[in-house]
């Protein structure tokens, strides 16, 4: 018998309500793993402690989330190739006392666009926002082929950071578009993606400052906010007549990535995105 758990988790703040734990527990129970995901409150000036802690507990492996997904980079031993460029993390793997960071968001973003059957390679990427979420979407976009991802973003700084590293480190041609103002959506644009956090809850009611009357029935609409998945960015884009493609399924790809590298089983998706159907009140 052995009574002792496998242990992951998330590290956040705020995190309370990060439905993380709820889908990967779901997906442990359904194929048999004697595994506990915990979610944590860490605060940024624990960060460190806490990560020692993941060697000194034995933890499998722990996710990141706000605000610690770049400053956790200094506590790795080795990083992925995607969380290099990225220059975040938001899933660490121990093996054997050693951390490895990987960057799992853009991946989950893309295997979201890919069962919604929207190809990425060749296309044009619009993408609002500069911040973690968007540097791990735009950088496995460019890794993935897309042709030119343009950045819009508030702050000129990120955005243009994002722009540099891209056009550094991928095969993508990348654009800074300044946002002050209503934004224009450019014509050629295949995807738009909505990567700041206008719309989460409780703002719910707050939808990006664009020209919504921009985008076309040719157009796919992202968003990665997925509190409330149903955001006014996407029934907008929809009463547009573009595709529209919400953040749950990024949501529950980044899980099942994350728990395929701490328990080398393939996840059950059709489980994870069940859960997280129910934890939003959504039809099955
Ligand atoms: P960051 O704080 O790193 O970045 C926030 C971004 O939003 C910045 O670019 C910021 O612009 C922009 N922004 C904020 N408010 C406004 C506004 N009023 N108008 C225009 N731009 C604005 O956050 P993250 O990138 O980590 O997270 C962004 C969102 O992505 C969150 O809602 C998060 O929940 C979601 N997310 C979803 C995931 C999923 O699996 N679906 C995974 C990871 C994140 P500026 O630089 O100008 O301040």
């Amino acid at each position: 018998m052995n009574y002792r758990a496998q242990l992951v988790g998330v590290f956040g703040d705020p995190v309370d309500e990060n439905p993380t734990g709820v889908m990967e527990e779901a997906a442990f129970a359904a194929m048999g793993l004697h595994f506990r995901y915990l979610t944590l409150l860490v605060r940024p000036q624990d960060l460190t402690a806490a990560m020692q802690a993941v060697r000194a507990l034995n933890l499998r492996g722990i996710n990141l989330t706000i605000p610690h997904k770049v400053a956790a980079v200094a506590c790795m031993d080795t990083l992925s190739e995607a969380a290099a460029i990225i220059g975040a993390v938001n899933v660490v793997v121990n093996k054997d006392g050693r951390l490895l960071g990987d960057n799992t968001d853009g991946k989950g973003f893309l295997s979201s666009l890919a069962d919604a059957g929207i190809p990425v390679a060749d296309k044009t990427l619009t993408v609002l926002g500069a911040g973690g979420a968007s540097r791990a979407i735009c950088v496995e976009c460019a890794l993935a082929g897309a042709k030119t991802v343009r950045v819009a973003n508030r702050n000129q700084e990120r955005g243009s950071a994002l722009v540099s590293l891209l056009n550094q480190k991928t095969e993508a041609h990348a654009e800074y578009l300044p946002w002050n103002g209503v934004l224009t959506i450019p014509a050629d644009t295949d995807i738009l993606v909505n990567a700041t956090s206008v719309g989460l809850a409780p703002h719910t009611d707050q939808r990006p400052d664009i020209d919504y009357q921009g985008i076309t029935g040719a157009m796919a609409a992202c968003d990665v906010v997925f509190n409330d998945p149903n955001t006014l960015f996407l029934r907008a884009a929809a009463d547009r007549g573009a595709r529209t493609v919400n953040g749950l399924g990024m949501l529950a790809q980044q899980g099942a990535l994350n728990f395929a590298m701490w328990t080398q089983e393939e996840a059950p998706l059709q489980v994870m995105e069940e859960v997280l159907r129910r934890e939003f009140r959504l039809p099955g």
